[in-house]
C-alpha cells in the first residue's frame, strides 16, 4: 500500500497551491505489528517537510505584502535574492529573503545601494521562540546532553546538540533576569489607605531562604560555591521560587524584589523572612525591600542545636552508675530547653544553658573521670547553643504562638525548594560540576519552569 501526503495552501486572495510532502509505502498485507501505522522516522520526515513548506509559504507572502512602498504604493524593483536559515522545533528551514531597492519617493536624494529586506526584519533571531523555550526548559529540567537526546529522538529539530541546549538555556536565563531587573526598578504605588495597609500586613509575604552548595568544575578557585534558594509565599498566591549565585549576579536583591512584586508586594509593605543563622540572608531581603525585615530564626535549625544538647545529655544519663548531683539537676534544665525556646522564653533558656554548662564542669569532680569526655561535650554544645541564641537574639519569637496561628516557622519548605531547584539538577550523584555563572543561569530557568511562569504552553514533565 502507498500513502501520499499533500499540503493544500490557500492564500487570503484565494490562490490555492498543492505540494506533495511525503509518500509512505508498506507491503500490501503487513506481516508484523511493527509495520502497522506511522513510524517515528516517517513522522519526523513528514513534520520537517510540512514545516519547510508552511514556513516558506508564509515568508514569501510576508515579503510580497511588504514589498510595496508604504508611502506611494509603488513596487520597488528586486535587487537580489538571499537565503536565511531559521532553526525550528521541526528542522532548520532555509528561506528566501528577497531584497528590494528602496523606493525613490522616500529619498529626496536618490542613493544607490540602499535596499530593503522585509524577511530580515521578520526573522529577528536564528531560531523560533518556541524552539528556544523548549530547549531552555529541557536544559533546566535535565542535563544538557539528556535534553538534546530527548529532542533528537522525538523531533526533526536541528541542531539538537547539548551546546545548543546550553546556549539557549543561558539566553533564556538572561531574558528572565532582565525582566526581573526591569520589574524591580518599576515604581510601585504605595498603599495609602489604612485599610489597605492593614490588609497588606495581615497577608504579609513570607520569604524563606536557605543556602545550597554546588560542586565547582575542577580548577575553579573553590571546590564548592553557594547558591541562595528560597520561595516567597503569600496567602492566596501561588508560591514563587527564586535562586541565585550571589558571586556572579550584579544586583541579587533585584531578583528577590521582582519575586516579591510578583506576589503583590508593594513598597513599604512589611515582609517576614525566615532563615537559619546566616546574617547574609535577611540582609538580602532587607536590601530587596529597602526597609526593615521581620526576621525569624528558622525553628528547624534552632531545634537541631537543642537536639545536640539533648543527645549528649541522654548519653550521660545512660552511664552506670546513675549520675550524682549536680549533673542530675542539669538534666532537668536540658529537658526544659526545648519548651522554653518554643514558647519564646529564650532569656530563661539562655540562663539555663549557662547553668547546665557550669554544672557539667563540676560534674567530673563529683562523678567518675570516665564521664569527663561526655561532660566536656555537653559544655561545648551548650556554649554553641548559647552563642547561637545570642547572635540571633532579634530573630527569636514565640514559635508556639505563631505555629498555632497557622503561620510558617521553619524554612523546611525552603529546603524542599533547594531540593527541587538545586539537588535534582546539580547534585553530586550526577557527578556534575558547575561554573557559578552557568549554575546561576540554569537556576533562573528552573525556578521559572517549576513555578509555571515559563509561558502557558510549558511542557509538562515531572522534574
Ligand atoms: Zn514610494
Amino acid at each position: 500500500m502507498q500513502w501520499t501526503v499533500r499540503l493544500e495552501a490557500r492564500t487570503s486572495r484565494g490562490k490555492v497551491t498543492t505540494t506533495e510532502l511525503v509518500t509512505f509505502s508498506r507491503p500490501v498485507v503487513v506481516s508484523t505489528l511493527a509495520e502497522v501505522g506511522l513510524m517515528l522516522s516517517e513522522t519526523k520526515a513528514l513534520l520537517a517537510k510540512l514545516q519547510a513548506s508552511m514556513l516558506c509559504g508564509q515568508v514569501a507572502e510576508y515579503a510580497a505584502h511588504h514589498r510595496a512602498c508604504a508611502a506611494c504604493g509603488v513596487l520597488p524593483p528586486l535587487k537580489d535574492r538571499r537565503t536565511r536559515r531559521l532553526q525550528t522545533l521541526f528542522g532548520t528551514v532555509e528561506v528566501e529573503a528577497p531584497r528590494f531597492k528602496a523606493c525613490r519617493c522616500r529619498q529626496p536624494v536618490p542613493m544607490t545601494g540602499v535596499t530593503v529586506s522585509p524577511v530580515c526584519a521578520l526573522l529577528t533571531a536564528r531560531c523560533t521562540p518556541e524552539l528556544e523555550r523548549v530547549q531552555a526548559e529541557l536544559g533546566a529540567r535535565t542535563s544538557f546532553r539528556d535534553g538534546a537526546r530527548i529532542l533528537e529522538a522525538l523531533l526533526p529539530v536541528s541542531p539538537a546538540n547539548h551546546e545548543s541546549l546550553r546556549s539557549r538555556t543561558h539566553a533564556v536565563a538572561l531574558q528572565l533576569e532582565a525582566a526581573d531587573r526591569q520589574a524591580a526598578t518599576e515604581v510601585m504605588a504605595v498603599r495609602n489607605e489604612p485599610d489597605e495597609a492593614a490588609a497588606a500586613d495581615e497577608r504579609r509575604p513570607v520569604v524563606m531562604l536557605d543556602g545550597a552548595y554546588i560542586r565547582a568544575v575542577p580548577g575553579y578557585q573553590v571546590r564548592n560555591f553557594e547558591a541562595i534558594c528560597g520561595k516567597v509565599e503569600r496567602e492566596g498566591q501561588p508560591t514563587r521560587r527564586f535562586a541565585l549565585v550571589r558571586s556572579v549576579v550584579e544586583q541579587p536583591h533585584a531578583l528577590l524584589r521582582a519575586a516579591l512584586q510578583g506576589q503583590g508586594w508593594r513598597e513599604g509593605d512589611p515582609v517576614t523572612a525566615i532563615s537559619d543563622g546566616d546574617p547574609a540572608l535577611p540582609a538580602l531581603v532587607h536590601s530587596a525591600i529597602g526597609g526593615p525585615v521581620g526576621h525569624i530564626l528558622d525553628w528547624f535549625h534552632l531545634s537541631m542545636r537543642v537536639q545536640h544538647v539533648e543527645q549528649v545529655m541522654g548519653g550521660l544519663c545512660a552511664v552506670e552508675p546513675p549520675l550524682l548531683a549536680p549533673l542530675d539537676q542539669a538534666r532537668i534544665d536540658v529537658e526544659r530547653l526545648r519548651h522554653l525556646l518554643w514558647n519564646g522564653h529564650y532569656e530563661k533558656a539562655y540562663e539555663a544553658l549557662g547553668r547546665i554548662g557550669s554544672w557539667a564542669k563540676d560534674a567530673t569532680v563529683l562523678n567518675n573521670a570516665a564521664m569527663e569526655a561526655g561532660a566536656k561535650r555537653l559544655v561545648a554544645r551548650c556554649t554553641e547553643l548559647r552563642a547561637y541564641i545570642e547572635s540571633n537574639e532579634g530573630a527569636l519569637i514565640d514559635y508556639g504562638q505563631r505555629s498555632r496561628a497557622g503561620k510558617p516557622i521553619s524554612t523546611s519548605r525552603a529546603e524542599g525548594t533547594v531540593n527541587q531547584l538545586v539537588s535534582a539538577r546539580m547534585n553530586k550523584r550526577r557527578q556534575m560540576r558547575w561554573l557559578p555563572r552557568g549554575a546561576h543561569r540554569v537556576l533562573q530557568v528552573r525556578a521559572a519552569v517549576l513555578d509555571g511562569r515559563f509561558g502557558h504552553q510549558a511542557i509538562q514533565l515531572t522534574a
